[in-house]
Formats: C-alpha cells, sequence, structure tokens
C-alpha cells in the first residue's frame, strides 16, 4: 500500500476516487489536502489538455509536500462547439464554476443544434506522481448525446443533459455505483489501477 494525496478538497470526490480504486484492487491508501498538517496552495489549471492539467496538479502537491499525489482534471466536450467547453468546463460562465449556469449556457449555444448533432463526452484524465518517478497517466472516456433540459437529481455538472452512449437516461438519473461503471472518472482510475 503506498499512501497518496488526492490533490482535491472535495470530500465528495475524495469519496468517489477511493471507492473506484478500492474496488479495483488498487494498492493506494487515498488521503485528501485537508488531511495534511501542511497548508497546500492551489496551483492555476493553465494546461491546454486534461492531461496537462492533471499533471500540473499533481506535481505542484508533491513539490509542496514531498508526499506522492494523484489528480484529476474533466470536462465535457461538446462536437457542436467544436470540443468546448472542455478545459474550461467548470468556469465556462464565469470564475465561480456555478454548475446550473455552465449547463445552461451550454443548452443556450446548441440551442438550434438537431438531435443528429447533438454528440458530446465526457473525458477524465488522471495522473500519479511519485518522487523519484516517470509519471502515470491514464484518460477515460464515456461518449453520449446533450438533452435540450435538465432531467434527474443525481451527480452534479452537466450530468442532467447528458445521456450517455446505449442508454436512454441521463448521468443524473444514475445510481453512484452505476454511473462509475461507465463514467470517464471510472475508466481513467480503473486503467491507472491496472498500470500500477
Ligand atoms: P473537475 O475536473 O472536477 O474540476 O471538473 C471540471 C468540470 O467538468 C466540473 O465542474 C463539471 O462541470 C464538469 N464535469 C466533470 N466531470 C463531470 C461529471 O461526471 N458529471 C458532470 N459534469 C462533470
Amino acid at each position: 500500500m503506498i499512501r497518496v494525496v488526492l490533490a482535491s478538497r472535495n470530500a465528495k470526490k475524495i469519496a468517489e476516487v477511493r471507492r473506484i480504486l478500492d474496488q479495483a484492487g488498487a494498492p493506494i491508501q487515498l488521503i485528501g489536502l485537508s488531511d495534511l498538517e501542511v497548508e497546500v496552495t492551489d496551483v492555476p489549471e493553465t494546461g491546454a489538455t486534461f492531461a496537462e492539467n492533471a499533471l500540473i496538479k499533481a506535481q505542484s502537491v508533491v513539490d509542496q509536500t514531498g508526499l506522492p499525489a494523484l489528480a484529476d482534471d474533466s470536462g465535457l466536450t461538446v462536437e457542436a462547439l467544436n470540443g468546448m467547453p472542455g478545459v474550461l468546463s467548470a468556469r465556462w460562465s464565469g470564475a465561480h464554476g456555478d454548475d446550473v449556469a455552465n449547463l445552461n449556457l451550454v443548452l443556450n449555444q446548441i440551442a438550434d443544434v438537431p438531435d443528429e448533432r447533438r454528440g458530446a463526452a465526457f473525458v477524465c484524465a488522471v495522473v500519479l506522481v511519485v518522487p523519484g518517478a516517470e509519471p502515470q497517466a491514464a484518460e477515460g472516456v464515456v461518449t453520449g448525446h446533450l438533452l435540450r433540459e435538465p432531467v434527474g437529481e443525481n451527480g452534479f455538472g452537466y450530468d442532467p443533459v447528458f445521456v450517455p452512449d446505449g442508454y436512454d437516461i441521463t448521468t443524473a438519473q444514475m445510481s453512484a455505483d452505476q454511473k462509475d461503471s461507465l463514467s470517464h472518472r471510472g475508466r481513467a482510475l480503473r486503467a491507472l489501477a491496472r498500470a500500477l
């Protein structure tokens, strides 16, 4: 078992990542930034890709703590928006990170896009940095399409409008276990666990 810091203060995300890694049998004991005695400063996410941002976040925690660190970066890519909001998903409607405002902005932007061109994907990159070793990276993608109105109460972010391929419900209508089994984050973390 190695003790790894997840570059996040979000208790829900820590629980989700821990659950997926445990189920995948990864030899990792995960702790969050809030569990550390040292204060870790957030670093700006300046990368052009999800993988670059995940590496920036994980490396920054390693540099500040000397401990192994795991980071993820994720978002929604919309075909009709040429792949945007992408790495800007969390702040698409402004720096406040307002999930509802972000979702409504995307829906308005593609209001006139017909059903056959409403394809989208959730993408997640994860990077594990262990001091003195090469970073290990993995990516997970789930493709689907966007509805015109939000449906479902679970999940967060763009979940209420995202229907994965092969399903007729949104990821906001799924249980946590069902979403983990097909989600971009689940796929990325299981790929990383296999590589360890
Ligand atoms: P972060 O990587 O946790 O910072 O997430 C980036 C943004 O992408 C979030 O604020 C959400 O808007 C969106 N996002 C990432 N993963 C999901 C998901 O599983 N469901 C819905 N939205 C997501």
